[in-house]
This record gives structure tokens, sequence and C-alpha cells, in this order.
């Protein structure tokens, strides 16, 4: 499934957020989005599953526009993990990640739904949670439930706004490997991220966007040194550990 976003413009009162933003997201693609607080992450992936309208120009799945299609078929084909997750807090975390599968169920959920419910709580190492209620858990665990919630979907696009942010480090590698993983079998996965080593590691696309605007994308060499300096201004050096990249930041 291709997105692709066409010289999209938006703001939410008459000041502009995004600024003639184009770009494409390809099947199977891992892609990060990377900027500054307030540069415009969340609102472009708002954008991409039509929670927000452009003010101009187009967002596309397949060459149509989302608006053209029946809220169920986007709901089945893409799946969004929000920064704070919207589930209710009076439900246990099975029966969350369970309805995961709702977009899927005619009427009421099937053998084949259990069983893929159960299989991504394995996954997930969150058996000991199962029937507890998302409002008992830690931010961290509530996150991992979320993320588990939006893979049962099995969509063909994963949309996910700072999936690693409260994660410690051992569950934020979790994570990004198994949406690597998730990738390599054709799911396009778009995550708007900070940590920019674990997006070098895992993503194999990335977008650097600022105030709105695009200024690069690419494969890792758009993480450059004076990308980034453009981006945070801010000093840092690329190195190369055992073959991979990491951005060092100078803090002078
Ligand atoms: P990022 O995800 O990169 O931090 P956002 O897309 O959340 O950036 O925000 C981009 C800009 O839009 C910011 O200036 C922010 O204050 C503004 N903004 C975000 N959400 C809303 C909203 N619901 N209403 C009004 N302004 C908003």
């Amino acid at each position: 499934m291709v997105i692709e976003i066409k010289k999209v413009s938006f703001g939410y009162s008459t000041e502009k957020v995004l600024h003639d933003v184009d770009c494409v997201f390809e099947g199977g693609g891992f892609y990060a989005v990377i900027g500054p607080n307030g540069s415009g992450k969340s609102t472009m992936i708002r954008l991409l599953n039509r929670l927000l309208i452009p003010d101009t120009g187009t967002v596309q799945v397949n060459g149509r526009s989302v608006q053209d299609y029946p809220r169920r078929f986007l709901a089945q084909h893409i799946g969004y993990v929000p920064q704070s997750g919207g589930s209710s807090a009076n439900a246990t975390v099975f029966d969350t990640i369970l309805l995961g599968r709702k977009p899927h169920i005619k009427w009421a959920p099937g053998k084949s739904d259990f069983k893929k419910t159960v299989n991504i709580i394995r996954d997930f190492s969150l058996e000991h949670l199962t029937l507890r209620l998302t409002g008992e858990l830690s931010g961290g665990e509530l996150q991992r439930v979320h993320i588990a919630r939006a893979l049962v979907q099995e969509p063909d696009v994963l949309i996910l706004d700072e999936p690693t942010s409260s994660l410690d480090l051992s569950h934020q590698i979790e994570v990004m490997k198994m949406l690597k993983e998730v990738s390599t079998k054709g799911i396009t996965v778009i995550v708007a991220i900070h940590d920019l080593n674990l997006a070098l590691r895992y993503a194999d696309q990335f977008l650097l966007l600022r105030d709105g605007s695009i200024i690069a994308m690419g494969d890792e060499r758009v993480i450059s040194e004076q990308n980034l300096r453009a981006l945070y201004d801010v000093e840092v050096q690329k190195v190369d550990v055992d073959g991979q990249s990491y951005i060092l930041p100078l803090l002078g």
C-alpha cells in the first residue's frame, strides 16, 4: 500500500503548521519522521489517516484520496498508535488488544480473533498483565499494549507517534525490532521519533521536518551532521561503531 502526500498545507487556525508537503511512503518501508517539538510531525501523521483533512493538497492511498475511502476500509488497512493511546482505562489488557480486531469483526469476535490476540500478547510478553485494567498500567506497559493492539489489527500501514517515548531501553529496542520485522513482511511502518540512534539502527528512510516543511528525505545519508545542525541548531558528530552509525551530540 502506497501513501502519498501531495502538496499538502494545513493549519489548525489561520496560521499554517504544514507548508506544501510532498512525500511518498512506499509499501514495506520503515520511515522515521524526525524534527524538533512543534515541527508538525504529529499533524502530518494525523493527516495520513484522515484524522485531519488538508486545507490544500491531498493525501492519497494507492492513488486515491483518503477521503474517497469508506472509514471501515481505512480502519482495516491503516493502524495508528497516537502519543496517548486513547483506550478506556476500565478495560482489561486482553479486551483492549482484542479491540484491535474490531475493523475485521462482523458482530462478535471469532476463534481466529482470539488466537491472534493471544499470539500478540505472547510476542509482547504481556501474559502477566492480561487481566489488569489498562488504567492500572505503567506508561511503558500501556504503550506496549497500544502497539500490540495496532499490530493485531494486521494493517498494511502502521503509523506510530513516538512509540518508544515511555519505554525503558530494552523495551525501546524490543519495539523497534518488532516494527522492523513487521516492515520486512511488507507492512509500511511510519514512526515519529526523537531518538536518532534508534531511528538510524532500525528505520531505512528518514524524513526531516522543520517548521512544517520537509528539509530532507531519503536513506540514512540524510541524517548528516549538517542536516541535524539545521534541524536542531545543535552540533553533533556522526560516528561509526562496528559498521553502525550513531549520532553523538557535542554538548560543548
Ligand atoms: P510535533 O509533533 O512535531 O511536536 P505538532 O504537529 O504536534 O508537532 O504541532 C505543530 C504545531 O501545531 C505546533 O505549533 C502546535 O502547537 C500546533 N498544534 C498541534 N496540535 C494543535 C491543535 N489541536 N490545535 C492548535 N494547534 C495545534
